[in-house]
């Protein structure tokens, strides 16, 4: 650290990062070389690692706290898809001389809100630093009963395809913050925006969608890319019908003051849903879920064999029936498709 205007590592571990591993013993106040995890007889861990690049995963004026909350929020979405409750993170952090007390501060204390909300805590982690964009990379470890994970590969032929929650209001939002609708209310541009800056992991619903949920994902990727994954791992294709895909009214204004922006909607990504696939019987439970736990659960489409020319292909039909065709199916690193 030794061209920053930080504290040591030492400093900031003990002023800002210890403070959140209280309360979980196997933390060892972050004074040990490593941590200690023990699941629930019956359990078995679940993990899963995220990592955030500056200039490439958030806009340049992002508050910290609210970038440590989506860190951390896009773990714990992971986690419940797989229907894992969440305990306990690791935060791996490379700061750049551009980050000063005052944003490890911010940052520590959106964790801390969000510790509070879900119930994890930061167990360790690890601190250096670099001439390149800041990298904050977040390891996050649930729980599930032994053998029931839910899968991508699960799905089966005439199950019904379900998300929670709304589709594309991420990626709308998105376009919010890089000033790209600027006709849209002002009510509906925050509530967008907001739902790019912090998205809601589905993780009270999560869990109980163990032994219900043939297969499952959380959509970062983009409501197609995701269910294009799930077909591929479970070697079906899907339908999907674009009317019954679950919007929200700011979406809708978005949407209808410009119809490309479906495609935004339903290709964009970030919106850290669970999209998830069951049988038919499944249904009443479904809906008893969504009432218990107050997330909307959308059925929107069904799976299907594949044809040999159609293999893992997800159809959007459109509504006149028609399949739509998108420009790309949703966000990668790396371009191509
Ligand atoms: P070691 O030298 O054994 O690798 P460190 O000196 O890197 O250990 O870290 C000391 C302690 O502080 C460890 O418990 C580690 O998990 C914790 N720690 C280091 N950096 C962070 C961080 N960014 N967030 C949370 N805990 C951290
Ligand atoms: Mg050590």
């Amino acid at each position: 650290m030794s061209e920053s205007t930080l504290p040591s590592e030492f400093e900031l571990i003990a002023r800002y990062f210890a403070p959140l591993a209280r309360g979980y013993p196997g933390a060892y106040a972050l004074l040990d070389d490593a941590a200690l995890i023990s699941p629930a007889s019956g359990n078995e861990l679940v993990v899963k690692t995220d990592t955030i690049v500056g200039g490439v995963d958030f806009l340049p004026d992002t508050p910290a706290d609210l970038i440590a909350r989506k860190a951390l929020r896009v773990n714990l979405s992971d986690l419940a898809a797989k229907g894992a409750v969440a305990r306990a993170y690791l935060l791996n952090l490379v700061l750049p001389d551009t980050i000063d007390e005052a944003w490890i501060a911010d940052f520590a204390a959106g964790l801390a809100k969000d510790q509070a909300e879900y119930g994890v805590h930061l167990i360790g982690g690890d601190t250096s630093s670099t001439s390149g964009p800041i990298v904050i990379a977040i390891s996050a470890f649930g729980e599930t009963p032994i053998g029931r994970i839910i899968r991508r590969g699960g799905a089966r032929p005439d199950d019904t395809v379900f998300v929670t929650g709304t589709i594309g209001d991420a990626a709308l939002g998105l376009s919010v913050l890089r000033a790209a609708l600027p006709a849209l209310d002002a009510p509906s541009r925050a509530f967008l925006a907001n739902r790019h800056r912090l998205p809601q992991p589905r993780v009270a619903l999560g869990p109980q969608l163990i032994g219900i949920a043939s297969s499952g994902i959380d959509i970062s990727d983009g409501l197609v890319a995701d269910l294009r994954h799930i077909c591929a791992v479970s070697r079906l294709s899907a339908v999907i019908d674009a009317r019954l895909v679950p919007l929200s009214p700011a979406a809708r204004v978005a949407i209808s003051e410009d119809p490309q922006r479906l495609a935004t909607a339903l290709t964009g990504g970030d919106d850290y849903e669970i999209l998830f696939t069951a049988p038919g019987g499944a249904a009443a439970r479904i809906a008893e879920l969504s009432r218990s736990t107050g997330v909307a659960i959308t059925p929107i489409g069904r799976m299907q064999v594949p044809t040999q020319i159609n293999h893992a292909r997800v159809t959007v039909l459109d509504e006149g029936g028609q399949p739509l065709r998108f420009a790309s199916e949703g966000w990668t690193h790396f371009g191509g498709r």
